[in-house]
């Protein structure tokens, strides 16, 4: 029975997205099977995984206004193992549609019910916000992870995250358990990177993944080539952070660990300080 797990934080632009593609990306190179659900309205996921919106017309959307079955809207992806479920735009109306449905806020439930049993893991990339659509993950989830910039409001945002997820606890999903937080983005070089960790270390203690994913430029430019880091700069920091980040993963679901985990989650590479860049610079290696 594959396991559940919603990438969640309300605060945009702190590394959901770039989890989901590439923590699914690296679990299946581990040889997992992962459904990835793009439940975004951004559509960055399948962007990310080259499904242009050209590609997108029945969708996530579709679904959950239960016009269609999310398993008849499967699509391989061109990594193997992984499958994938497309949002799009559209998606912008469904909380607004669904406002007088009385059971909204489980619409995805049965869905990734009826198909979880083909896989290891279902892996659900949310919106950044709290409302229905992030609601419905973790109302579908067993667990969640929770990517975390390391800078200054970072604890009040993790606090309002961890009142909804008690909330749903309580109401609609006992069972939902919180995976881990992960630190993104982590500058190695910043003084207050540290002090945040640290801070978060101490409250949280184990919840937080050993491995942090570092600030690495590769990340940021492969979702415009429609892949997933393993297939643009496979030796960059970035790739092997994620790699850390699938054995620590699958080490905390009981799985054997493959290789150096508990080494590997201290790669600490900043390739540039301050907010992250849109645009490619030279990079470091030669692929890509
Ligand atoms: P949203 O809330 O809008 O859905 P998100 O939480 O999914 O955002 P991402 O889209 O994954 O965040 O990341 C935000 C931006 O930061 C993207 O441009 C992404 O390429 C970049 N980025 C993410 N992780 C890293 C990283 N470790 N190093 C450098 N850039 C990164
Ligand atoms: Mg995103």
């Amino acid at each position: 029975m594959g396991k559940a797990v919603s990438l969640a934080n309300q605060k945009g632009g702190v590394g959901k997205t770039t989890t989901a593609v590439n923590l699914a990306a690296a679990l299946c190179k581990k040889g997992q099977s992962v459904l990835l659900i793009d439940l975004d309205p951004q559509g960055n996921a399948s962007s990310g995984l080259g499904f242009d919106s050209s590609m997108r017309e029945v969708n996530i959307y579709n679904v959950l206004i239960g016009q269609i079955d999310l398993a008849d809207i499967i699509r391989p992806t061109s990594v193997s193992g992984l499958d994938m479920v497309l949002s799009s735009s559209d998606l912008y109306g469904a909380e607004v549609e669904l406002v007088n449905d009385y059971s909204r806020s489980t619409k995805l439930r049965r869905h990734v019910h009826a198909v979880r049993g083909r896989y290891d893991f279902v892996l659900i990339d949310c919106p950044p916000s709290l409302g229905l659509l992030t609601v419905n993950a973790l109302a579908a989830s067993d667990s969640l992870v929770v990517p975390l910039q390391a800078e200054y409001y970072a604890m009040e945002g993790l606090s309002q995250l961890m009142r909804t997820v008690g909330l749903i606890q309580a109401g609609l999903n006992p069972n939902l358990k919180v995976e881990g937080i992960l630190l993104t983005m982590f500058d190695v070089r910043n003084n207050l990177c540290h002090q945040v960790e640290n801070e978060i270390r101490n409250y949280f203690g184990r919840q937080v993944f050993r491995t942090k994913i570092p600030r690495n430029v590769r990340l940021s430019e492969c979702p415009s080539f429609g892949v997933p880091i393993f297939d643009y700069d496979p030796t960059s920091k970035g790739a092997q952070s994620y790699q850390a980040l699938a054995d620590e993963f699958l080490a905390r679901n009981g799985a054997p660990v493959e290789s150096d985990a508990e080494t590997k989650g201290d790669i600490q590479e900043n390739e540039g300080s301050g907010p992250s860049r849109a645009m490619p610079e030279q990079g470091d290696s030669e692929h890509g």
